[in-house]
């Protein structure tokens, strides 16, 4: 069985340490085995990071796009292979997985651009003859933190952005399916980037605690769960580290009674279930305002689902695939429970799907369920399955006030014909990022993504411009020579421009 391993100073290494094993979902076997650093193999990561820096830090921003722009060919003429990597560990289906590297090959194009994003600020004649301009520096050393539901493209938001902005980085993957995240730094090797530039150490907590006690750390970006995110924010900055820490969410999606009910319901079915919603921005919650809303949905709804096909991912006909681990379909099974013994209506049920040739997968299917209310557990906790449930409210303002009331405040959407009522939305809900009728308003490279309250500790927000600020520091230099015309004698007070 092939074990895998770090990749350290340009070189693959395993050192005897502690193993985990890596499933396919869709079997629920066992395909490869996964070495978990020691604190002293993540010390090695962090020294060959700390090394390769200084000339790092001196190579022109122009070289470091150069690699850049050979890393997207490398991604995209080896787009294949990756889904597969993807699938094989992560379950998700080919065109899913092809959707989720080209979302992160964007942040490559996005990185591509780091002459033009790292020059500056300039003032002339701040005073008499004297000039001022900010520089964008590095950090030094930098860490990322990622979940198991996007192995490509949630790495690829934190470190093209690092690397260009003249950061080193260790990168430290989800366990559970990290073989596209290695391959893909490889890619990175062989696109040029020197050794020691890019390290990824594959593990668990401990490897993730070295990163936050070490000195050499200055940065660390995580996306995950928000219990891990808190943790991971308290921890890096009560160190001195600058942190931005993603967590999870709890997506609605207001259903208002003028909406085009055909087009929801088809952009409902995507957002809700693709990738066996197992999506930081996947819709969850749809608050149906007034019933006869609510029951064109539920109605419409359950029909569209008898289509779902859940299976396999090298097959593309399949819709989604199966959750990440036999542990995590049990977690949302029992949320499915808790919902109907709390008083929901599961009108569409995925507990007992069955995929012919996939009997072991951990598989569940599209589930749908009606009459939900804020106390169940259901609602209040993040199911991350394919399972969206129904609230029903009578007026869109009732339904905002739920959402801001929720601890996520990750994304949502509305769906509306209503200008003003989108406006009146979009303007007031408590949410990071808003769709009017887009159910997944993900942000594109050149925007920046996060959510408010307990989705996102820290300030900046992940990828695009935000990333620019997160991965430097300003530094602001004010210089004057003197000559004779502006040389001034001894000055005590403050210096003005009166
Ligand atoms: P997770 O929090 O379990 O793991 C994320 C990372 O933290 C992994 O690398 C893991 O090894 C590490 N980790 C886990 N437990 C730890 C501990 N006790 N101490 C230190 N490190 C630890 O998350 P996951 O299950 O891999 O991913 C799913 C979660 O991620 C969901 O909650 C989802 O909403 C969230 N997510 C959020 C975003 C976003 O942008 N906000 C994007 C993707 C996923």
């Amino acid at each position: 069985m092939q074990t895998l391993g770090h990749l350290i100073n340009g070189e693959i290494v395993t050192a005897g340490e502690r193993y985990q094993d890596i499933f396919n979902p869709a079997t629920g076997a066992i395909g490869k085995r996964l070495a978990l650093a020691s604190r002293d193999t993540v010390e090695q990561a962090i020294a060959a990071a700390r090394e390769a820096f200084p000339a790092w830090r001196d190579t022109p921003p122009i070289k470091r796009a150069r690699i850049m722009f050979r890393f997207k060919e490398l991604l995209e003429s080896n787009a294949d292979k990756i889904a597969a990597l993807i699938g094989e560990e992560h379950g998700k289906i080919v065109h899913d997985a092809l959707g989720e590297l080209q979302r992160g090959i964007e942040n490559v194009e996005y990185a591509c651009g780091a002459p033009e994003l790292l020059k500056g600020e300039h003032s002339r004649n701040v005073g008499p003859a004297i000039d001022s301009w900010s520089e964008f520096q590095p950090l030094g050393v930098v860490a990322g933190i990622t979940p198991f539901n996007f192995p490509a493209m949630v790495p690829l938001w934190m470190f093209p952005m690092a690397l260009v902005c003249g950061n080193c980085f260790v990168l430290k993957p989800s366990e559970r399916d990290p073989s596209s995240t290695l391959y893909i730094a490889q890619l990175l090797q062989e696109a040029g980037l020197p050794d020691g530039v890019m390290n990824v150490v594959n593990g668990d907590k401990e490897a993730v605690d070295t990163l936050l006690h070490d000195d050499r750390i200055q940065a660390v970006s995580f996306v995950g769960s928000t219990p891990i995110a808190e943790y991971i924010y308290s921890t890096a900055t009560a160190n001195g580290k600058r942190c931005q820490a993603l967590g999870g969410a709890k997506n609605h999606a207001i259903v208002m009674p003028d909406a085009d009910m055909d087009n929801a319901v088809n952009q409902l079915l995507g957002a809700a279930f693709g990738s066996s919603g197992e999506r930081c921005m996947a819709l969850s919650v749809a608050v149906a305002v007034g019933d006869a809303a609510a029951d064109a949905l539920v109605s419409k709804m359950s029909e569209a689902m008898t289509s779902l096909k859940v299976g396999a991912y090298m097959d593309s006909s399949n819709d989604f695939g199966p959750l990440i681990t036999r542990q995590h379909r049990e977690k949302v099974i029992g949320y499915i429970n808790s919902a109907e013994a709390q008083g929901a209506q599961v009108v569409v049920d995925g507990r007992t799907v069955e995929v012919h040739g996939y009997e072991n997968g951990f598989f569940v299917g599209g589930t749908l369920i009606d009459h939900v209310t804020t106390d169940m557990l259901s609602y209040q906790e993040e199911i991350f399955g394919p399972v969206l449930q129904v609230v029903r409210v009578q007026s869109m303002q009732q339904a905002m006030e739920l959402i801001d009331a929720h601890e996520y405040g990750n994304g949502t959407c509305i769906f509306t014909r209503d200008g003003e009522a989108a406006r009146y939305f979009s303007d007031h809900i408590q949410v990071g990022m808003v769709g009017i009728n887009v159910p997944l308003p993900v942000p594109v490279a050149y925007h920046s993504f996060g959510g408010w309250k307990r989705s996102l500790f820290g300030d900046l927000h992940a990828y695009g411009p935000d990333a620019v600020r997160f991965y430097t520091r300003r530094k602001t230099i004010t210089q004057r020579w003197p000559s004779a015309g502006v040389r001034e004698g001894v000055e005590f007070s403050m210096p003005t421009m009166k």
